[in-house]
């Protein structure tokens, strides 16, 4: 084993902390709105984390869960009872949503100033032009865990691989901000493990478990795996794991008839990278953390010019 894991926890702990401390010096308590639609059982567990994390930071949650069905005229008329609610300072809506309801066209509708996920076009065009945005949490979530860490990322060469509007594309402007020299490789790229190769920092945000392997990795670069996977074929651990890890996921697999994988292949990038974020237990925690962070922000700032 060669790379240093580049856990999320501490770092998470650290922010969510700073949160707690801020929160404590105001004379009110920040309020989030989570809306949650259908039954996914991944969803239920993501909702169930960020209210948990809220509770322990001292935002107030509340939790707006619809049915699958639900049309996508009436969940804007729900953002648009939030929106105009004075007490809620944060929506924040899970993804996925069912398919008859246009991702975009609800975000849009999200008042930007409570737009927590930082996916309303007002956020993103700030946040392309470096003015200051809720940026969204996960990549904004990476960079912390980067720079907390003490590595360095102005003047590096960052590749990120993947261009959603979600991760790959605010990731990238981010890391731009920070000095990085930037690539972004898509499902389109020629011979992407030949441009991955040259990454001093790499992003891998695709959606593939184990999609890049050693041959995808320069010696000694840092790998910042974003993806959440799920393999449910216990004969394919072994691809992923080895040692004691290899029984540690087997023990899970046992007990819950799936392992939750990213989309670098550990067992490979341990003996090139010289840090890898683990997955779970990387990118996702600090994700929340910055959920938490975004809220404080978009409590004070809102409230500021009411
Ligand atoms: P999307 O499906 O929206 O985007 C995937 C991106 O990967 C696309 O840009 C796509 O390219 C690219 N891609 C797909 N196949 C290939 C390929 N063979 N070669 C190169 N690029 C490819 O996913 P998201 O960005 O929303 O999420 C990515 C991953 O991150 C998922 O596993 C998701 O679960 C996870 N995630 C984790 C979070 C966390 O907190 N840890 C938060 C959000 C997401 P193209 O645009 O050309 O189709």
């Amino acid at each position: 084993m060669k790379a240093c894991i580049l856990s999320g926890k501490p770092v998470a702990e650290q922010i969510k902390n700073e949160v707690k401390e801020e929160i404590r010096k105001l004379d009110f308590r920040p309020v989030l709105a989570v809306i949650r639609v259908g039954d996914d059982p991944a969803s239920a567990i993501y909702v169930k984390n960020k209210i948990k994390a809220a509770e322990e930071v001292g935002i107030v949650s509340e939790h707006y869960h619809f049915a699958e069905e639900i049309s996508q005229e009436e969940l804007i008329k729900e953002i648009d009872k939030l929106n105009e609610n004075p007490e809620i300072d944060a929506i924040l809506v899970q993804l996925p949503l069912p398919r008859h309801i246009e991702e975009k066209e609800i975000f849009r509708r999200i008042d930007y100033r409570k737009d927590v996920d930082g996916f309303h076009p007002i956020n993103a065009g700030k946040l392309f032009q470096g003015r200051s945005s809720l940026a969204p949490c996960t990549p904004a979530g990476v960079i912390e865990l980067l720079k907390r860490n003490g590595i360095q990322i102005k003047q590096k060469h960052a590749v990120v691989v993947g261009r959603s509007n979600i991760v790959g594309k605010p990731m990238a402007i981010l890391l731009l901000r920070e000095d990085a020299t930037i690539t972004i490789c898509h499902s389109q790229t020629k011979n992407l493990f030949e441009i991955t190769r040259q990454a001093d920092i790499l992003v891998v945000a695709v959606g593939k478990a184990g999609f890049i392997r050693s041959e995808g990795i320069k010696e000694d670069a840092v790998v910042v795996d974003v993806g959440i996977n799920q393999i449910k074929d216990e004969k394919k651990l072994g691809e992923f794991f080895d040692g004691e890890e290899l029984e540690k996921r087997i023990e899970i697999f046992e007990r819950r008839g799936t392992v939750v994988v990213g989309d670098v292949n550990p067992k490979e990038a341990m003996q090139k990278a010289s840090f890898l974020t683990p997955v779970p237990g990387g990118v996702g925690l600090l994700t929340v953390a910055m959920l938490m962070k975004n809220t404080l922000k978009a409590a004070i700032e809102r409230r500021a010019n009411l």
